[in-house]
């Protein structure tokens, strides 16, 4: 669990002073993907960078699963959470698994341990170890170097990973397909995420929870589909957007408004109760119908959606 309280950065300059975050106070709970959102320059990053202590806090508290971080030595606080940046900085004259194991050697790992981690990681992120663990930085596609920041993040399995915008600088398809891994990895191993984007519907994807911050205050902090569903204040609401029941749709999923049936009606097309209502919405305009077949994966008929259950769930 991490909980700001207060967490207050003012940054002194020639030009005066900068009042960069004031008094952010929010709880993200163990295992869960916060997103802090907002348009550029309203705190995003000095707030992430006030957890590891890059940045030292004017006021106000960070405690990591209940301690104070400022008990702990910010070095040895360091080790203990992943970073993650975009362009992540990889060492250039490092392999891969030399980049993966760095801070396993400074925790002094021995070397078959420290290459089992890599490979390990490698293979969760959808990279084939055997193909890229000895190669260089200059030798990876933007979305392959962005893979093994992760990885490199997570090698000393830290409980807590900060990620800034870490998949800004990939193309949008590409995008789609990290953000993909991103969410199936953090389903086993449930670290602590917080997650800096200005990407709506990145957040929207990848959030339990997200934090609106507008001129280094937080305006909302909330789960994706609360935000959408009912945006605090006028500035929330056009971040968000005006689509944003579009967006709701592709966080709800077709077991929260299943209803039990025991057979299909004729010809009514199906879908499953893990998929989400976009694919349902897109299904009742294709075909015209009312309601939906929900089927398990041996294709037998578990429930139905109708028209009304998702514009009940939905609240229109
Ligand atoms: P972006 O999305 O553009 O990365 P952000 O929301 O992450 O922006 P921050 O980088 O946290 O914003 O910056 C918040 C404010 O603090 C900005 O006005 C920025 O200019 C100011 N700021 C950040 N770092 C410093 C610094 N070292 N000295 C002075 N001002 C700073």
């Amino acid at each position: 669990m991490i909980r700001l309280d207060a967490l207050t950065k003012v940054f002194a300059t020639g030009r005066g002073d900068i009042a960069s975050v004031s008094g952010v106070t929010l709880e993200v709970p163990a295992g869960a993907t916060c997103v802090l959102l907002g348009p550029s320059g309203c705190g995003k990053t000095t707030t992430l960078r006030m957890i590891n202590r890059l940045v030292t806090p004017t006021s106000g508290k960070v405690y990591i699963g209940g301690a104070d971080t400022d008990s702990v030595d910010p070095v040895a606080l360091r080790r203990t959470i992943g970073y993650v940046i975009q362009q992540i900085g990889l060492f250039p004259n490092m392999t891969v698994a030399q980049n993966i194991g760095v801070v396993p050697k400074l925790l002094r790992w021995d070397a078959a341990r420290t290459r089992k981690r890599a490979e390990e990681l490698l293979a969760m992120l959808a990279l084939e170890p055997a193909q890229f663990m000895d190669r260089y930085p200059s030798e990876l596609s933007g979305g392959q170097a962005q893979r093994v920041g992760v990885a490199r993040a997570l090698a000393a399995d830290p409980p807590v990973l900060l990620m800034d915008e870490p998949f800004g600088a990939v193309d949008p398809v590409n995008r789609e397909v990290i953000q993909d891994e991103f969410l199936r990895m953090q389903r086993s191993l449930k670290k602590t995420v917080l997650f800096v984007s200005h990407d709506i519907d990145e957040a929207v994807k990848v959030a339990d929870c997200i934090a609106i911050f507008r001129a280094g205050r937080l305006e909302q902090f909330a789960p994706p589909d609360e935000l959408l569903a009912r945006p605090c204040n006028d500035f929330v609401a056009e971040f968000v957007g005006s689509d944003r029941t579009l967006k709701r749709l592709r966080r709800i999923h077709v077991s929260e408004v299943m209803e039990p049936a025991a057979v299909a009606a004729d010809g009514a097309p199906r879908v499953r109760p893990g998929d989400d209502l976009r694919k349902v919405a897109t299904l009742f305009l294709e075909h015209g119908v009312a309601a939906l077949a929900c089927v398990d994966e041996g294709g037998r008929v578990v429930g139905r959606v109708t028209r009304d259950a998702v514009a009940s769930r939905l609240g229109v």
